[in-house]
């Protein structure tokens, strides 16, 4: 009976692949980016497509925005979102009763595709070339979303009827920080498990990094070039900070280690400043990311917890140890603004969610391995203000995660719609009627 049920759902998976190439293509088509950062976003259109499919399968289907009063008190909160015509959609499969839960999180947000015309094919009309499915969205994450909604339709079509509930939530705005589910959080959807379907190819990842976003605007003193000594050129300050920030990571690169992660990093993204090369500038902003980790070895090997405002903490430090050999800073100060934070996560590797999870990914994929993922995901408000253990196990590339040309392997896709269903029963369970 058992092994009947695993080959009925392979059988089934193999036979509906065109109709779930379909599905995804429907999904890539909503061109359901973030705008701002997040600040705005074009979800609904996929939100209300996903609403009606839902409530046809059977679900109970609960639609709502975040409301940034209840929820601007949690850790990782973005400020100044605005939530018009942007719902998350959580579709609740009720269990027959007596088996546990499992919650599936998905983001249905995407980053713009920047300059189509650099795009082999439009990046939103899903195309299969050479085995993968190219389009905006296919790895993130919008392949995991849709493999997790079919292999609860695999269950559906097969009859089968699971113990515990199945909680599916499509969220929005996690490009733009994670609002989306701290909202699904805070309104109290909670399960023995949580997979986030973000791009593993299909390892299972029970850590990620966090990330944090920043800024620092450095003032001078505006003059012409030709008598520069009278002013102070801010673009030349900020360089100073720069290579202050430089230091500091490769110190990281050095000191920093975890078991399934890679070692946190500082990025200089973004450096504007001056209105010409005659004017000496007033004025520069660097925009950098930090990459951080949720624990790292002491000097004794054991992995210790890593606290985010430490991290913080210790880059305001850098800055303003470099601020203090010049004269000029230390009576204009740096200040860096922390504008948008994504938090990481840590579930022990030998909770049993996480163990069951990489069972029923290996009896598809049996060289499953366990790993961690370098950036931030929605894992942790699931994991901090939920309180569940998580893991990330999707279909889609790392690799391909906001690129030209994004797109996943399609096999791969198939086979975590055939693990997602596999996990179903093996967390949730199915019902003793059957
Ligand atoms: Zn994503």
């Amino acid at each position: 009976m058992e092994t009947d049920i695993r080959q009925a759902i392979h059988n089934t998976v193999a036979k509906n692949k065109a109709v779930y190439f379909s599905f995804l293509k429907d999904l890539i088509a909503f061109d359901s980016r973030i705008l701002q950062a997040g600040k705005y976003g074009q979800e609904k259109g996929i939100q209300d497509y996903l609403k009606a499919y839902f409530k046809k399968m059977g679900a109970t289907v609960d639609a709502f925005s975040p409301d940034n009063d209840k929820i601007c008190g949690y850790a990782g909160f973005n400020p100044n979102h605005t939530y018009k015509d942007r719902e998350n959609v959580v579709a609740v499969f009720k269990g027959a009763g007596g088996g546990r839960s499992l919650l599936m999180n998905g983001h249905c947000d995407i980053v713009p595709p920047g300059d189509e015309t650099a795009w082999t094919s439009p990046p939103f009309v899903c195309e299969e070339r050479s085995g993968r499915f190219y389009g905006r969205g296919t790895t993130d994450m919008k392949g995991g979303l849709a493999a997790a909604i079919l292999a609860a339709g695999v269950l559906k079509e097969l009859g089968i009827s699971l113990a515990g509930d199945l909680i599916i939530e499509s969220v929005i705005d996690e490009e733009g920080g994670g609002n989306g589910t701290i909202a699904c959080c805070d309104r109290g959807y909670r399960a023995d498990g949580a997979v986030i379907m973000e791009p593993t190819r299909m390892a299972v990842m029970p850590v990620n990094r966090g990330a944090f976003l920043a800024r620092f605007t450095v003032t001078g003193k505006q003059t012409h070039a030709a008598t520069k000594g009278l002013g102070v050129n801010a673009v030349e300050k900020a360089m100073r900070l720069i290579e202050a920030l430089k230091e500091t990571e490769t110190r990281w690169l050095m000191t920093k280690k975890h078991p399934l992660l890679s070692n946190p990093t500082i990025n200089i993204g973004k450096i504007e400043g001056g209105s010409g090369a005659s004017v000496v500038p007033e004025r520069c902003t660097v925009d950098f990311d930090v990459e951080f980790l949720p624990s790292e070895y002491d000097s004794d090997y054991r992995l210790l917890p890593v606290s985010p405002q430490a991290v913080k903490d210790e880059i305001q430090h850098c800055i303003d140890l470099a601020c203090k050999g010049d004269a000029w800073l230390c009576e204009h100060p740096v200040t860096v603004d922390w504008y948008q934070e994504t938090l990481c996560f840590e579930t022990d590797q030998n909770e049993p969610f996480v163990q069951t999870a990489l069972q029923s990914c290996r009896r598809i994929l049996p060289d499953t391995a366990l790993d961690g993922l370098p950036c931030g995901c929605d894992g942790a408000p699931l994991a901090h203000i939920g309180k569940m253990p998580v893991i990330i196990m999707g279909p889609g590339d790392l690799e391909e995660l906001h690129t030209t040309d994004e797109s996943m392997d399609s096999e791969k896709f198939y086979q975590a719609i055939e693990v997602y269903a596999n996990l179903m029963i093996d967390w949730i369970g199915i019902a003793d009627s059957k």
